[in-house]
């Protein structure tokens, strides 16, 4: 059911005002102990409601997503609203300017009511690397909320925002979607700009929107995609339309990766549940087939090593001089040094490093350079692969959410427990996370461009699973 929908029929009915659903929303937004929020928009987000009211009240029509409330993972710019990253390096940073993404949704009139807490700078699987405070699990409060789009998922779930946009680089909507039952799209890379959103790993940066229901998913995207001058790298798409993600009768084979199911990280319930969803899918008459596919330990290396690299490289320009916590020094040098070395979290600091020794002379050939030949190498075996099927079916992780305090503990079971995300992310392919089919949900995936068709899946699957 789609939450847009509904309330643009209860503002144009005149059932609620906008001032008091935006009202409601900032009070629960207030009040909520899950540490989602960095900070609120209280002031701006009631000036325009009160805007959409008036309008309304002159008689005159609104858009589909005019007074819409939604939540903004903080690392979007938005201007004159703090844009921390949730780091202390920026924690008094106001952003000068609107990012692509977010001015669209503006333009539309979706009105933003809080800055969302997630992992420093992205860096990170369970929004617990902040200076906020760990994000609590929208169902289990002692979980995590997952990460890095924790904050975003968790306020969907628990109906604090009707939709947030969250920033996926290797599985940050898809995972904290799953962890907390609610949809989350990682869109094919360059479909959305990324201008204005800060950099984490440029290569498999994409901008991501998590909601209740795949049509608003669909709404959402529609209206941030495009081609953006100020972001190369992104192309032209065609809007998805309602109609066409409704039959799926052109999807006849899906393939799922065998050596994610039978490696034995794998949650034995979340195994045998992916494996009663592709019994179910194959009794609807669709071919399933078993794939080969890299390693867990081969994804993850790859893609931390690009992301390390990549990191390392576009944090370097936080150093305290344009940006962010100053902190002086004896001269210059001391003044980076110490800056970075007091305002950059532990997690963000061994990132830095990790990814300054992958691209140092005498290493660089050894490691970066291999981890884009391996991502090649991937990317290839994707194209191979959507040869054969239509859609690619993955669970979203390997377990169900840990306990606050866990992923600390074991830095290496963090990195592990992104293996069936990254791998789409570096094929920078869409997916989707589903919550149906395993206790964290499935992952929907395409071949590059087709979103449409990721989101007709979805669609079959909610009558099928
Ligand atoms: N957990 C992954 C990481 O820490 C992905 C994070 C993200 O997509 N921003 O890199």
């Amino acid at each position: 059911m789609s939450q847009i929908r509904k309330i643009h029929t209860q503002l144009k009915n005149k059932e609620i005002t906008c001032t008091k659903l935006v009202q409601d929303r900032l009070d629960l937004l207030k009040q909520n102990t899950h540490n989602t929020v960095n900070s609120l928009l209280d002031e701006s987000a009631l000036a325009l409601a009160k805007k959409v009211d008036a309008k309304i009240e002159n008689g005159e029509t609104i858009g589909l997503l005019e007074g819409i409330p939604f939540g903004i993972k903080d690392v979007y710019m938005l201007q004159g609203t703090y844009t921390t990253a949730s780091s202390d390096l920026l924690k008094k940073y106001k952003s000068p300017y609107t990012a692509t993404a977010i001015q669209k949704l503006l333009d539309a009139g979706a009105i933003p009511l809080a800055k969302e807490n997630c992992d420093s700078f992205g860096h990170g699987s369970s929004s617990e690397n902040t200076i906020f405070g760990a994000v609590k699990n929208a169902i289990h409060p002692e979980f995590v909320g997952g990460g890095s789009s924790g904050g975003s998922a968790v306020n969907v779930a628990k109906d604090f925002t009707v939709f947030s946009i969250g920033g996926d680089t290797g599985g940050s909507v898809r995972q904290p979607a799953g962890y907390n039952n609610v949809f989350g799209l990682k869109p094919t890379y360059g479909r959305i700009s990324r201008f204005g959103l800060m950099a984490y790993a440029s290569s498999t940066d994409c901008v991501g929107p998590i909601a209740k229901s795949i049509e608003d998913i669909r709404i959402v995207l529609n209206v941030m995609s495009g081609k953006d001058i100020k972001d190369l790298t992104t192309y032209e798409s065609q809007e998805i339309s309602e109609e066409k993600i409704l039959k799926a009768n052109d999807i006849k084979t899906v393939g799922y990766f065998k050596n994610f199911i039978e490696n034995k990280a794998i949650d034995p319930q979340i195994k045998a549940d992916f494996l009663t969803s592709i019994a179910k899918i194959k009794a609807t008459g669709i071919e399933v087939k078993a794939l080969d596919f890299f390693e867990s330990e081969t994804l993850v290396s790859t893609y931390y090593t690009l992301a390390m690299a990549e990191t390392a490289s576009n944090l370097s320009r936080l150093d305290g001089t344009n940006y962010g916590n100053r902190i002086e020094g004896k001269n210059l040098k001391d003044t980076y040094s110490i800056t970075r070395s007091e305002n950059f979290s532990e997690e963000s600091k061994r990132r830095i490093v990790g990814g300054n020794q992958v691209l140092s002379q005498g290493f660089s050939d050894e490691i970066y350079l291999k981890g884009l030949n391996l991502r090649d190498q991937i990317s290839e075996s994707f194209e191979k692969d959507f040869k054969e099927v239509d859609i690619i079916l993955s669970p979203v992780t390997p377990n169900t959410p840990p306990k606050i305090g866990d992923s600390l503990k074991d830095l290496l079971a963090m990195y592990l427990s992104d293996a069936y995300t990254v791998g789409f992310s570096l094929g920078q392919l869409p997916t989707l996370t589903i919550p149906k089919g395993t206790e964290t949900g499935m992952q929907i995936t395409a071949a590059k461009n087709n979103d449409e068709l990721v989101l007709k899946f979805a669609n079959f699957l909610k009558d099928t699973l």
